[in-house]
C-alpha cells in the first residue's frame, strides 16, 4: 500500500502531481478516488493519522484523543456558544461517526436551487451520485432488533402518533466467510482503499497551510509532521481540490487570499441533549448502536439517541452534579436523547499567528426558541416512551419528574446557559451562480479561480435537515464527475 509519495525526480520536499486533494474526510476521499481512477497522479494530504477503525474503541477517549480535532474541544463564540467536533484523520469524520445515512430530502435541494441558483441539482439528478457512493460505502439496516435504548423512543412516538423511523447506517453488517462481524463503511474501509487501489498517494500527518497559483500551475505548502518532527513540503499541480471541511476549507482559502462568500455563510445542526432515567434496563454494553430518529417536525427539528455509554452519561449529566453517584449505581437505566435543529449562521476568519481559526455563531431569538420547543417535545416523547425523569444538559434547567413539570420548562432558549453543540457544520462555501452569496460554482469551481474546487460539506447551500454525510458524498461524487467531463483535471 503506498502511501509516501513516489520519487518524480523533484526531491523529497517537492512533488509534482496531476492532482491534489486535501483532505480525507467524505468528500476528499470520494473526489480523489475518483481521479485516481480516471488515470490521473493524485496526492491525497490528511492532517491528522493514518489509523485503523480498531485502533481505539469507538467513542472512547483514546478515539477521541487520536482522531478528533483538539481532542474534540473547539468553541463558536457568540452570545450563546457552541461546542463543535470534527474528525481529524485518514477518513475525517466518517471515522468518528455512527454513519447514520440518509439521502437529503427533495424540499432541501429545491430550496438551495432556488436561494442560490444551483444548476442541476435536483434529488432525481443526484441519485445516480448517491446510488454509485451507495455502492462503494454500503449503507444497510441493523440485521437484528435495535438496542432498547432506541426502540424506546420509537414506542412513545408511537404513542404519541408522531413519525419515527429506523435509519440505516454506513455499515456492512454481514459476517464474512471467517465468521467475523460486519464492518462500519468508514472511507478508510471504503473510498481511501479504492484510490489507493487506482494508484493514488496518500500523505497522512500532513497539513496543507497555504495554497497559491503562479505559471499556470497551483502550488500548495504542507507541513509534514512525524513524533519529533516536522518539514515543509511543496506540491504542484494542474487541479487543487480543498476538502479539509466546512470550517477548515474556508480557513485555508482565506489564509491564501482567497475570501469572496468564504467563510461567511457557516451553518450547522445545533443540538441540545437530555439525560432520561427509566425503571429497567435499557442500556446493555455491547448492544448494536441505536439507529431511532424522530421525524414528526422536519425540517424544524428532529430527536433521536445518542451513543450512551457510562463515560458520556457523566458527561451529559454535569448540569445535575448531585446526580453522579446515581449515574455511576444506575448508568443500565439510563441514556442520552437529543433534538437538534437547523437555525443559527456562523463565520470562519483566520488571524496571523493563530494555528486554529476564529469561529463566531449567532443564534436568533427564533433559533432559540425552535431548541426550547424542541426540548419540551422531546421531554414529551420520553415520557410517553416511560421515562421516570429527564435531566436536561442545561445549568441550572430543571428536572422533569412527569410530564405536569414539563411546562416548568422556559419557553426560549437563555443564549448564556444553552449548552448547545453540534457535530453537523456545512455551508461556509456555498455552491451556485448567484454571485453575492456564493463561493464557487453550481460544480464546486472557485468563482474566479482555475482548477480550483472545494469538494466537502462547506459547498452545501445550507442544512441539510438529516444527517449531512450521503450527501457530502453524493455532491463530491456529481461534481468531481463533472470536472473529469469538462477535462478540468
Ligand atoms: C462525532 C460525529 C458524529 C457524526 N455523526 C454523523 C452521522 O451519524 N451521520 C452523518 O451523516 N454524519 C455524521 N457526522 C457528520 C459527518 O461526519 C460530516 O458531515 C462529514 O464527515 C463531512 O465530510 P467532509 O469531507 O466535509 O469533512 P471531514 O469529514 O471533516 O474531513 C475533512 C478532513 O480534512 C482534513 N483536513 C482539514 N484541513 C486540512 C489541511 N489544511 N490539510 C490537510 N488535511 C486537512 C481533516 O483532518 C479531516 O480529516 C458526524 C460527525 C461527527 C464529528
Amino acid at each position: 500500500m503506498a502511501i509516501f509519495p513516489r520519487g518524480n525526480g523533484l526531491g523529497p520536499d517537492k512533488i509534482a502531481a496531476d492532482v491534489v486533494v486535501i483532505g480525507s474526510g467524505p468528500g476528499g476521499a470520494v473526489t480523489a478516488s475518483m481521479c485516481a481512477e480516471a488515470g490521473k497522479f493524485v496526492v491525497m494530504l490528511e492532517e491528522g493519522q493514518n489509523l485503523p477503525l480498531e485502533s481505539a474503541p469507538h467513542f472512547s477517549r483514546e478515539e477521541i484523543l487520536q482522531k478528533y480535532r483538539n481532542a474534540g474541544v473547539n468553541i463558536g463564540f457568540g452570545a450563546a456558544k457552541i461546542a463543535y467536533v470534527e474528525g481529524c484523520c485518514v477518513g475525517g469524520g466518517s471515522e468518528v461517526n455512527r454513519g447514520l445515512y440518509h439521502r437529503a430530502p427533495e424540499a432541501v435541494f429545491d430550496r438551495w436551487r432556488s436561494d442560490y441558483r444551483v444548476d442541476a441539482l435536483s434529488l432525481s439528478e443526484l441519485t445516480p451520485h448517491f446510488a454509485a457512493c451507495e455502492k462503494v460505502a454500503k449503507v444497510e439496516y441493523l440485521p437484528g432488533p435495535a438496542p432498547q435504548l432506541s426502540t424506546r423512543l420509537e414506542e412513545g412516538a408511537h404513542r404519541l402518533g408522531w413519525a419515527c423511523l429506523e435509519v440505516p447506517r454506513l455499515y456492512a453488517y454481514a459476517t464474512d466467510a471467517t465468521g467475523a462481524p460486519g464492518r462500519k463503511q468508514s472511507m478508510s474501509e471504503t473510498f481511501v482503499p479504492r484510490f489507493l487501489e487506482a494508484g493514488g498517494e496518500l500523505m497522512p500527518d500532513t497539513c496543507a497551510t497555504r495554497i497559491a497559483r503562479s505559471a499556470g500551475r497551483w502550488t500548495v505548502h504542507a507541513r509534514r509532521s512525524n513524533p519529533t518532527d516536522s518539514q515543509e513540503i511543496e506540491l504542484t499541480a494542474k487541479t487543487v481540490f480543498v476538502a479539509g471541511g466546512a470550517v477548515q476549507t474556508p480557513l485555508l482559502l482565506r489564509r491564501s487570499g482567497i475570501r469572496r462568500n468564504v467563510g461567511d455563510s457557516l451553518r450547522f445542526h445545533p443540538m441540545l441533549k437530555v439525560v432520561a432515567l427509566f425503571a429497567d434496563e435499557i442500556n446493555t454494553p455491547g448492544e448494536l448502536e441505536p439507529v431511532h430518529q424522530i421525524k414528526e417536525f422536519d425540517p424544524r427539528f428532529s430527536m433521536g439517541c445518542s451513543m450512551s455509554k457510562r463515560p458520556a452519561l457523566a458527561l451529559a449529566m454535569a448540569a445535575h452534579p448531585q446526580m453522579m453517584e446515581a449515574v455511576d449505581r444506575d448508568w443500565r437505566r439510563m441514556a442520552i436523547y437529543y433534538v437538534q435543529s437547523t437555525g443559527g449562521i456562523g463565520r470562519v476568519r483566520s488571524f496571523p499567528g493563530f494555528r486554529d481559526p476564529f469561529v463566531r455563531v449567532e443564534l436568533s431569538p427564533l433559533d432559540l426558541k425552535e431548541l426550547a420547543e424542541g426540548l419540551t417535545r422531546l421531554a414529551e416523547v420520553l415520557f410517553a416512551a416511560g421515562a421516570q425523569a429527564v435531566y436536561p444538559s442545561i445549568p441550572g434547567y430543571p428536572v422533569l419528574f412527569s410530564p405536569a413539570d414539563i411546562p416548568k420548562l422556559p419557553q426560549t432558549l437563555p443564549p448564556k446557559q444553552a449548552n448547545v453543540t453540534t457535530m453537523h457544520l456545512f455551508s461556509s462555501c456555498p455552491m451556485g451562480e448567484d454571485m453575492h452569496k456564493c463561493a464557487t460554482s453550481s460544480f464546486g469551481r472557485v468563482h474566479g479561480a482555475d482548477n480550483l474546487f472545494i469538494a466537502d460539506a462547506s459547498l452545501l447551500c445550507g442544512p441539510t435537515v438529516v444527517n449531512p454525510q450521503g450527501t457530502v458524498m453524493a455532491v463530491a461524487h456529481r461534481n468531481v464527475t463533472r470536472a473529469i467531463e469538462d477535462r478540468a483535471i
